[in-house]
């Protein structure tokens, strides 16, 4: 329990910088909502210039009872999906048809994370997300039909916080096929969940809740049989301030006032059941509630640290199939006299391709095993899920560029006029999503930051505080300046002189420079702390700067352990390695260089100005694009939600 006169860390930064009654709500609910697990991560240090390669190596290795079960399943899996479902049809059609659902059901598909007391398959998440690469890297649909029910649906948010009474209603429902979904996203409500209009009104005989409000973009919604529902109940009283709660809910679909308003259709995915789903006084049962009052962000968070494992295991699958379709392309196809895969700029996309989906590959596993060793994995589990959806975004990129008009011709019309029907334009579409969903890549970046940025406020907080006392600043003085005058010049010393790692052969020189940069790293922030004070928190694009150099420097060292583990050594890795460390040493260097403040000034200045219209005259000249909002006198109301219709949901 907080005392009322201790400061937090979270003091220091909400006082520090002057917000908007909005923003400090949003502030105060995300910081509520915190882990707060004290563990060491490895990611975490790399932000103080503490690299210990150690903690990575050797290189986790399934064991051989896991990796039985797991083969087995990835073999059934694969036989089922490549005899029985066509992706292109389902992009087509729109639908996963429901034998292979059932198939995928009969092989224990939708159970894969139930533990085994409760009728499922228990696997672990290395096992579970073996299964989601194979099924993503053939149909991306049905690799998100399968993990929105697990990785955030029920059994996630279930298995971690719930009740052994609620385990026992649900988990052996779950087990027997029925589906699930989680609705935290509103129509006004996607990044910055405090200001969620859901509202779950406690009955006054304490018994039940009635549940109000509209969620959007719900996978699975229109079809699940159970949903997490995140809603808001009444305020606290927190430390002497009034604090919103928000609280999660297993909420049965079927119930009265459940309403599937309309079934969303995306750019990609195009096969997923996705909706807009209303709830008008729906009856939730005081027992439904899980973890307790005012927990919801949290474990909503919190199941996203370990659900949102699965979208880097979908995008190695991904990576590997466009490796697959690059290179028997660019191999074959002759243009100038050579393989185009010969060419130096066609060589220079292979190498990008293999490489990358190396470092995706080591990072998937790395982050599946230490979830399985239940690690505090928030920072690293945050990093796998920016790098490995930005990565396959730029590798299937480079396919389609391989494969020149071809990849942007549709499966189908390429297998009617007899042609190999390699899917890279439906790749392209179903896989710009995941620098959006479970957080997107901006939100990635902020996350990043608050947890890097942690230990200096843990140090120094008070004295960033405004609201902190001159007796007190004082006293905290002593204890920061004897921790600064020895961190900071360690980090300048750890720079220049950073150990050889001899022993690491081939790769020594990639970790000794995560080595140093980490020290480099770590010296720039802290500068920019001093400099900016609580301010930093607004300098977006430089703390962005400084988690995607953490994040360049925590694959890199992934991808050094993973390959120095003796198979990836005999099979040649250390190649990739080589490469792909060399591309992430030049990307670090030129995120070090940055943009100056008056570049970043001059950009925050014209942006504003776009915003408040100044350069309207620049968008003369086209046809507008409609919208609801600037829709011109006359024009016809905009079409409201459809309830019945093509795009209606039956249930
Ligand atoms: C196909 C699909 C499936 C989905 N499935 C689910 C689901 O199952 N359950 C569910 O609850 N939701 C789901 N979502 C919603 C998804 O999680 C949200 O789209 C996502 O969280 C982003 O919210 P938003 O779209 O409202 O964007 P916004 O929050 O409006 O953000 C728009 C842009 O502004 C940026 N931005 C926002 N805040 C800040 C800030 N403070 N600083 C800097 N930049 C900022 C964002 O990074 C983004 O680029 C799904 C969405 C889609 C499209």
């Amino acid at each position: 329990m907080e005392q009322p006169d201790q400061p937090t860390t979270t003091d220091a930064l909400l006082e520090g910088v002057t917000m908007n009654r909005e923003e400090r709500a949003a502030m105060e609910v995300a910081e509520a909502a915190r882990d707060g697990a004290e563990g060491e991560s490895f990611a975490g240090r790399l932000f103080m210039g503490r690299y210990a390669p150690g903690m990575i190596a050797p290189f986790p290795v399934q064991r051989e009872e896991d990796r039985r079960i797991g083969d087995e399943m990835v073999r059934s899996v694969t036989e089922l999906l490549a005899r029985d479902l066509d992706p292109d049809e389902v992009d087509e059609t729109r639908t996963i048809p429901d034998e292979v659902v059932e198939g995928l059901k009969t092989l224990g598909v939708f159970r894969m994370k139930v533990p085994t007391e409760y009728g499922g398959l228990g696997f672990s998440q290395v096992n579970y997300n073996r299964v989601l690469m194979a099924i993503a890297s053939h149909c991306g649909s049905t690799a998100v039909l399968v993990s929105a029910h697990q990785s955030i649906g029920v059994p996630q948010p279930l298995k971690m916080f719930g009740t052994e009474q609620q385990k026992q209603t649900w988990l052996p429902r779950i087990a027997q096929g029925a589906l699930s979904a989680f609705a935290l996203t509103e129509p006004e409500v996607g990044s910055d969940p405090a200001r969620m209009t859901t509202t779950a009104e406690l009955s006054e005989d304490g018994s039940y809740y009635l549940l109000n409000g509209v969620k959007q973009w719900t996978t699975n919604g229109p079809i699940a049989e159970l949903l997490v529902v995140m809603a808001k109940t009444a305020p606290k009283m927190v430390r002497g301030k009034q604090r919103e709660q928000i609280t999660a809910f297993i909420v049965e679909a079927a119930s009265p006032g459940v309403e599937n308003l309309h079934r969303c259709d995306f750019m990609g995915l195009r096969g997923i059941q996705n909706g807009i789903m209303r709830f008008t006084d729906v009856r939730v049962p005081a027992a439904n509630v899980i973890w307790g009052e005012g927990l919801g962000l949290k474990l909503a968070l919190q199941t996203l640290n370990t659900g949102r494992l699965t979208l880097p295991a979908a995008c190695t699958g991904m990576g590997k199939q466009c490796l697959s379709i690059a290179r028997r392309w660019s191999a074959d196809r002759v243009q100038w006299g050579l393989p185009i895969g010969r060419h130096e700029a066609g060589s220079e996309k292979i190498a990008e391709i293999a490489s990358t989906t190396f470092a995706m590959e080591a990072v998937t596993w790395l982050t599946s095993h230490w979830a399985d060793e239940h690690r505090d994995i928030r920072i690293e589990a945050a990093m796998a899920k920016l790098f490995c959806s930005e990565t396959a975004w730029r590798i299937v990129d480079q396919t389609m560029q391989l494969r020149g008009g071809r990849g942007y011709e549709r499966a189908q019309s390429l297998r009617t006029r007899g042609e190999d029907p390699w899917p890279v334009e439906r790749m392209m579409r179903d896989c710009r999503i995941n620098t959006i969903i479970e957080g997107t890549s901006d939100i990635m970046r902020l996350f990043l930051a608050r947890e890097a940025l942690d230990p200096h406020l843990k140090i120094a907080g008070d004295l960033l505080r405004r609201d902190v006392g001159l007796l007190r600043k004082l006293r905290a003085l002593g204890p920061v300046a004897a921790f600064y005058l020895k961190w900071y010049p360690s980090q300048v010393w750890g720079r220049w002189f950073p150990p050889r790692y001899g022993s690491r052969g081939r790769l020594a020189s990639h970790h000794r420079f995560v080595d140093r940069s980490s020290h480099r790293l770590a010296a720039a922030m802290f500068r920019s702390m001093v400099r900016f004070g609580p301010k930093l928190q607004r300098r977006q694009v430089l703390l962005g700067r400084f988690m995607d150099i953490g994040t360049e420097l925590f694959v890199m060292s992934v991808v050094c352990a993973y390959a120095e583990t003796p198979d990836a050594q005999r099979a040649g890795a250390v190649a990739l390695a080589g490469v792909y460390c060399r591309s992430a040493r030049r990307r670090i260097r030129e995120s070090f260089r940055g943009r100056s403040h008056r570049e970043q000034r001059g950009a925050n200045t014209l942006a504003g100005d776009v915003l408040d219209g100044r350069f309207l005259w620049l968008e003369e000249g086209i046809i507008e694009a409609p919208g609801a909002a600037a829709a011109p006198d006359g024009a016809p109301e905009p079409v409201p939600m459809r309830m019945t219709g093509t795009d209606s949901v039956p249930r």
